[in-house]
């Protein structure tokens, strides 16, 4: 897709979704760091409901370090993975005490350090934390990245580096949540809603 034809793409998905923007509650770093790692196969809405207990019990790395994993699970059970994301983000503060004195690094490289930190979390972080010009692909991405000819691969790898020769990199930040918010209220897995999607013409949907 030729750049004009992406911008021409962004805009209309500027006006369908005019406050997209990260969903998830949190008021630092720390707290978007865990709200993400929480929120692999949930909503950010059922996080939402848990985070602001968990946080008010572990505000910051160094507490939720010492906490035992039998002591988190009842906190975030309603989301699902629970023993695996208790796991996971204990681990995750033990590293930003011991290797970051309690700061999430800026690079992606040493985000992906951090236990149960991927690639998709990592780019988040770095997008709405950081500012920094990233695309998180997440199941909604990939499926309405394809379906709008943006790209052509299940590899979400693949998929962020063709939407990011696609748009320029200025336009990263709101590529990531405007495609977020397309797949979540509008170009949905199940029922999309056809009917009133403005890019019809150029579905690639079977
Ligand atoms: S026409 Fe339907 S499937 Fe295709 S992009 Fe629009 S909402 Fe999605």
């Amino acid at each position: 897709m030729f750049m004009d034809k992406s911008n021409e793409l962004l805009s209309t998905l500027k006006e369908l979704f005019p406050n997209a923007g990260c969903e998830l509650h949190y008021r630092n770093l720390f707290e978007l760091l865990i709200a993400v790692s929480l929120s692999a196969q949930t909503t950010d809405k059922r996080v939402n409901q848990v985070t602001s207990a968990l946080f008010s019990h572990y505000p910051t790395s160094k507490e939720l370090s010492k906490a035992k994993e039998e002591e988190i699970y009842p906190y975030i059970q309603s989301l699902g993975l629970a023993k695996t994301k208790s796991k996971h983000i204990i681990a995750l503060s033990k590293k930003l005490e011991e290797e970051f004195s309690g700061q999430i690094p800026s690079t992606r490289e040493k985000l992906m350090s951090l236990p149960g930190v991927g690639r998709k979390t990592a780019n988040v972080i770095l997008s709405v934390g950081f500012k920094e010009p990233a695309i998180a692909v997440d199941t909604h991405i990939a499926r309405v990245a394809n379906r709008l000819g943006l790209a052509c691969s299940t590899d979400v790898l693949e998929i962020e580096q063709s939407l990011m020769k696609q748009f320029q990199e200025k336009d990263w930040c709101d590529v990531h949540h405007l495609l977020l918010f397309f797949g979540r209220y509008l170009c949905k897995a199940q029922r999309p809603e056809c009917d009133r999607c403005p890019f019809v013409e150029q579905c690639k949907k079977s």
